[in-house]
């Protein structure tokens, strides 16, 4: 028997069942039943949203503080089944649906910090006897559009600093992931939010999500996913003349140079490009490398992907899980055979693997010889797929890695502390890495891109207030 996990619209859990959640791991096994909210619903939702923001933007910082920090200790005592929950729904591994949900705790850890640490400013006006005082405020009813890939951590690094600083919120998760996404408001709605501060409405992006980007009252909307559905939310945006911040895709670079320490060039492609089954806006399935260590670098990367273990989500032993449906897939297959039409050379995977369960088990693949023009090196794969540019020196790889629509994340591996100077201060990315993997990036400092790949205000630490406030300026007059 499922169970049937329902929208929270005003607080009531309310919806019949609409939708099912396969297990990527295992398409014979349903994880659950969920409602499927339509127009109506989104527009009760966002109808909620706006009665309950008067009351919880003056609630005080301890009201959030308390709600904040129970649901993250609540998210941290539960980590391994939540964490199983999401490894079953997603299909990342254990450890990796486990660490998202301790970043998901950390996160509501650090605005429940921030909801006592709010300030202002107060400077003398220009007037002789007129003080100016600069205020935050919410910014009213926040729409939450969030992913698949990181089915915890998305929606809390959205949801926290908006309750945080005074919002009210209607959220709608990727219809991959319900569960995690259900979880999450489960704890919060039990933490003790008042009623219509946090609505979920499950559904369709076409329906719910559309709904949300067409309605006056939602006055703010953080979005992340795709570059086209982006678009469609910053068009809809500037016509309700409403904020919004966008978080899209990724092209990123890992340089590295002749100079490198091996052993760490190897695990920041292995890690950067394959982990999570490249389903990373932050993974590197560019690897720029110099000529001199080419071959070297070639070798061990496929002596590593020769030993890693693609298998069941679940099993301890698995180190890629499953792509996360049968439309990803074909796209991952799709770009691997448009990649060989263009004259690249896949020298490692790129096939479907059988296992116990039938699953969408794709081995992880290595192509040599691409160029920075080829489509497989300018567009967003979104799976576990990287290619090798090879260039002639540092200059050469700095201007590839900067030749892209994108600008989420970099990296370079090398042991000279010019070039990696060098490359922080003119790659033209939002997050740049040094000796490290493009993607794994800490919750408390801020997260976002340039170009193509961002769009808006910082997310994440204290950045994150940027987004979610207003600031106001008051001035008196005392005589
Ligand atoms: P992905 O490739 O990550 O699925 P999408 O941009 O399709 O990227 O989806 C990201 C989120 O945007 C999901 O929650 C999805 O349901 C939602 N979405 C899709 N279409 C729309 C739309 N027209 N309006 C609002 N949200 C949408």
């Amino acid at each position: 028997m499922t169970v049937l996990r329902k929208n929270l619209i005003d607080g009531e859990w309310l919806g019949e069942a609409g939708s099912r959640n396969i297990n990527p791991s295992n398409t014979n096994d349903v994880v659950g039943e969920y409602a499927s909210a339509g127009p109506e619903e989104a527009k009760q939702a966002i109808a909620a949203a706006k009665a309950a923001f008067p009351a919880w933007s003056r609630s005080g910082p301890l009201a959030r503080h308390a709600v904040l920090k129970k649901t993250s200790d609540e998210i941290m005592a539960r980590k391994d089944e939540i964490g199983r929950a999401l490894a079953r729904e997603e299909g990342k591994t254990l450890a990796e649906g486990i660490g998202e949900t301790i970043r998901a705790a950390q996160i509501f850890d650090f605005f429940a910090g921030e909801t006592l640490r709010l300030s202002g400013e107060l400077v003398p006006s220009v007037r002789p006897g007129v003080g100016v005082e600069m205020t935050r405020e919410g910014v009213g009813v926040v729409g939450i559009i969030t992913p698949w890939n990181f089915p915890i951590a998305i929606p809390a690094w959205k949801i926290a600093p908006a309750l945080a600083y005074g919002n009210t919120i209607v959220f709608k998760p990727a219809e991959l992931v319900p569960e995690s996404a259900w979880t999450i408001v489960d704890i919060l709605h039990r933490a003790g939010l008042p009623k219509g501060v946090l609505n979920l409405v499950m559904g369709k992006g076409s329906v719910v999500g559309q709904a949300m980007l067409d309605s006056p009252d939602v006055n703010a909307i953080s979005f992340t996913g795709s570059v086209g559905t982006g678009k469609r939310v910053a068009a809809a945006s500037v016509e309700h003349m409403r904020k919004f911040q966008l978080e899209m895709g990724g092209k990123n670079p890992l340089v590295v140079l002749d100079d490198a320490d091996l052993g760490t060039a190897v695990d920041c492609a292995i890690n950067g490009a394959y982990f999570s089954t490249g389903q990373r806006c932050t993974a590197s399935s560019r690897l720029i490398v110099t000529e001199g260590i080419h071959d070297r670098f070639v070798d061990a990367v496929k002596e590593r992907l020769d030993k890693l273990v693609i298998g069941d989500a679940l099993d301890a032993k698995t180190q890629i899980g499953p792509v996360v449906d049968q439309t990803q897939l074909k796209q991952d297959e799709d770009y691997i055979a448009i990649g060989r039409q263009e004259g690249a050379e896949l020298a490692f995977g790129g096939e479907r693997l059988e296992r116990e369960s039938p699953g969408f088990y794709l081995r992880p693949a290595l192509f040599l010889g691409a160029t920075n023009a080829m489509r497989i090196s300018r567009e967003e794969i979104f799976g576990p797929v990287a290619n090798v540019i090879r260039v002639k020196d540092y200059d050469e790889a700095l201007a590839v890695a900067n030749d892209t629509p994108f600008g989420l994340t970099s990296g370079i591996c090398t042991t000279s502390l010019k070039h990696a100077t060098h490359f922080k201060r003119n790659s033209e990315a939002g997050m740049v890495m040094v000796n490290l993997p493009t993607a794994g990036v800490d919750f408390h400092v801020p997260f976002g891109g340039r170009k193509g790949s961002s769009y808006g205000p910082r997310e994440q630490g204290r950045y994150a207030m940027e987004f979610y406030t207003t600031v106001k300026t008051a001035y008196t007059f005392a005589g």
